[in-house]
């Protein structure tokens, strides 16, 4: 086996880390961080927390914009068609509606969810109501939809909880 210089190695050990390299290269890394500490520290740490985690983190958090981006535009529509059964006779599908909508926010908000959820959808119901007068459609007095947003929460709340529970029960598995 021939001698390599530490430079050389230096060279290699990105790629027999990324097992892209040839065997012979691997077989001359090893051989040379047996005896080239510096290099063996090298070898070891960028597997460890240089070479590697970059990568997966970036992985993990453009994942994880993707899932928030994916929830949002979920969340949003189950807003609009939830509110949109307010004060009709399919309303009772809501009590599912509004568990996914909790949850959902959970993945866009985390525990923030828990008041920033209940609030879009106050704000949301009172736009749509004012759009709704707009265009001549019956009257809903805030009282109303105070209740109607107070009712709503409790169901938010539960999908908030859930989500929250299976997602401190994952990490903990990791
Ligand atoms: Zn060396």
């Amino acid at each position: 086996m021939s001698k390599i210089s530490c430079d050389i190695c230096k060279d290699l050990i990105p790629l027999v880390k990324d097992e892209i390299s040839t065997e012979d290269s691997r077989n001359v890394v090893k051989e040379h961080i047996k005896t080239c500490e510096s290099c063996r520290k090298l070898y070891g740490d960028e597997s460890l927390e240089q070479s590697r985690n970059p990568d997966l983190d970036r992985e993990l958090e453009k994942l994880k914009r993707r899932l928030q981006i994916f929830s949002t535009v979920l969340m949003m529509f189950g807003v609009f068609f939830g509110l949109s059964l307010t004060a009709s006779e399919e309303m009772f599908y809501n009590s599912l509606v509004m568990p996914v909508i909790g949850g959902l926010g959970y993945v866009i908000f985390g525990w923030k969810a828990a008041y920033l959820v209940p609030g879009l959808l106050f704000l949301m119901q009172c736009l749509l109501n004012f759009f709704g007068m707009a265009r001549g459609m019956e009257y809903v007095s805030l009282m109303e939809i105070v209740m109607w947003i107070g009712i709503y929460s409790i169901f938010v709340e539960l999908g908030v909880v859930i989500a929250g529970l299976l997602h401190f029960a994952f990490r903990k598995e990791r």
